[in-house]
């Protein structure tokens, strides 16, 4: 008998929505509605650190704001719920101790020294970092003695020694991957959590998922996937790995080249329609060849073994020519008035940027021009003019420092804006009007315009941080950008500057 289909979405609530996290919901949405499936939504939250219910609040509003459906998940519920991992906790544990009872998973009391230095050993042997297996020796007594006498602990799985895994994937038939290879992967922490292999495989299994339909950075945990399947002694689901987005530089779609946030193309203006079109199109063509089609349209003709594996490049100017098309054969004018009212053109968005305009108003005909940047996907920049005063090498530097900077920020304010730049006038030991001059510029694209830090908190970090990119996209092609070397001692000194990561 076959099962029905169950595919599901399993994003991470670690960040702004990305649009990969919409392209793999869109295929599994695809995919389960052309089967008379279902699909679901789980959070993802074994990450306790980096997950917030901002970032998960965001995620489910820009799906849907995507026209993206799910039948059973966090907000609406379901019969195989909760589905946050974070409340399925015992769950977990349960199943991690029957690994342990089995022996098929091991308690590892190794400190974080020890494994560095093994990892640092095998780097220097050109080896694959894993770990050595060291406390699979342990005896059961010994190992209860130690958990007993309160050592830290974490579960480890246990991996077969030698021989390979071969799997089916849907779009790639059979991969093999040798199990030396495959880590000993900490299924769960010493904090009892569990990781997102151990949660991942038991959710699926007992949410009935059929189907797991994912990026291809999968496809090297996979066998860890089978392996727990068959040491619960549970049919694996079908498998299938699609492509990843990239650049257009075929690199993997990452924020530093390419706007990666849902939130950046609703705030930029472009209709849903259109995005989830564009993401429809990413690696999948339909039968007819289409071009224009909606989320139903690509369901009903939908045929995975169309994929192609080729990486998708996502372009930009392609996605501004779809939804070009959109605005002009899809929708009426009245329709593309009342959008444009929903988009920026509304009470709610204009009482933003009012109390910072007022001062300066004397009219209505100078609104546009002082906030039009606020509208605007890609304010006009003049080279001369964005360096102003500033050391053309210094400008570069001073908007890297600032992108990283802002990276940090966890909830997007304007005092933590604010915060951002006084830090950095104090670690280049500079005065704060020397530099905000150059970010006035990148920003708004004008010497007379709104608050700074004001005018950042409403455009929204996505919009921001093409912003800053753009500037220094301008600085380098007049000479002044940072070369590679450059780039690499800039990154170095700002760890040691300003401590941190970068993003
Ligand atoms: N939580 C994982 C992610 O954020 C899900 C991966 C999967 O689909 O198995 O990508």
């Amino acid at each position: 008998m076959t099962r029905p289909v169950r595919t599901r979405i399993a994003p991470s609530p670690t960040g702004a929505p990305h649009v990969g996290t919409a392209y793999m919901a869109l295929f599994n949405l695809a995919f389960a509605q052309k089967n008379q499936g279902k699909m679901v939504l789980r959070i993802e939250d074994t990450d306790q650190e980096r997950s917030t219910e901002e970032s998960e609040d965001a995620i489910l509003q820009s799906l849907q704001w995507l026209g993206i459906k799910w039948d059973e998940g966090p907000d609406r519920g379901g019969d195989f719920g909760p589905y946050r991992q974070s409340e399925r906790k015992d769950i977990h544990s349960e199943h991690v101790q029957l690994l342990l009872d089995q022996g098929n998973a091991y308690p590892c009391f190794c400190t974080a020294e020890r494994l560095n230095e093994v990892r640092a050993k095998q780097m220097q042997a050109k080896e694959t970092p894993r770990y050595d297996g060291h406390c699979l020796s342990l005896s059961r007594e010994e190992a209860q003695r130690k958990m007993d006498a309160g050592e830290k602990y974490v579960v480890r799985l246990k991996i077969p020694s030698e021989g390979q895994c071969t799997f089916n994937d849907e779009l790639r038939g059979e991969v093999t991957i040798d199990w030396k290879q495959i880590d000993h992967q900490v299924l769960q922490k010493s904090d009892g959590f569990p990781t997102y292999h151990l949660a991942n495989v038991v959710d699926d299994h007992l949410m009935e998922i059929s189907h797991v339909i994912r990026g291809e950075e999968w496809i090297s945990s996979t066998p860890k996937h089978i392996l727990l399947y068959e040491y619960f002694k549970w049919d694996p689901p079908v498998f299938a790995h699609l492509p990843l987005l990239r650049n257009p530089d075929k690199s993997k779609l990452s924020k530093r080249k390419n706007p990666t946030g849902i939130n950046y193309y609703r705030d930029a203006g472009y209709l849903p329609e259109a995005m989830s079109n564009y993401l429809g199109m990413m690696g999948y063509t339909l039968p007819d060849q289409r071009e224009i089609f909606s989320i139903d349209e690509l369901s009903e003709s939908f045929d995975i073994s169309r994929m192609s594996l080729g990486g998708p490049i996502f372009d930009l100017a392609k996605l501004k020519w779809l939804n070009g098309r959109y605005l002009r054969e899809k929708l009426t004018g009245e329709e593309v008035v009342k959008r444009l009212l929903e988009w920026k053109l509304n009470p709610e968005f204009l009482e933003k940027i009012l109390p910072h305009a007022l001062q300066r108003l004397e009219n209505f005909s100078d609104f546009i021009p002082l906030a039009g940047f606020l509208f605007d996907e890609h304010p006009t920049l003049h080279f001369s003019s964005l360096i102003g005063k500033i050391e053309p090498s210094d400008a570069s530097k001073l908007l890297k420092v600032c992108e990283w900077e802002l990276e940090k920020i966890n909830s997007w304010d304007r005092d933590n804006i604010a915060q951002v730049f006084q830090n950095i006038a104090e670690k280049e030991e500079k005065k704060l009007k020397e530099i905000l001059p150059l970010f006035f510029q990148a920003i708004s694209g004008s010497n007379v315009s709104l608050p700074i830090f004001d005018s950042m908190n409403i455009l929204g970090v996505d919009l921001v941080r093409i912003r800053l990119r753009r500037a220094l996209e301008l600085l380098a092609s007049e000479g002044a950008g940072l070369s590679k070397k450059g780039l690499k001692s800039l990154e170095k000194q700002y760890r040691i500057q300003y401590g941190d990561r970068i993003n």
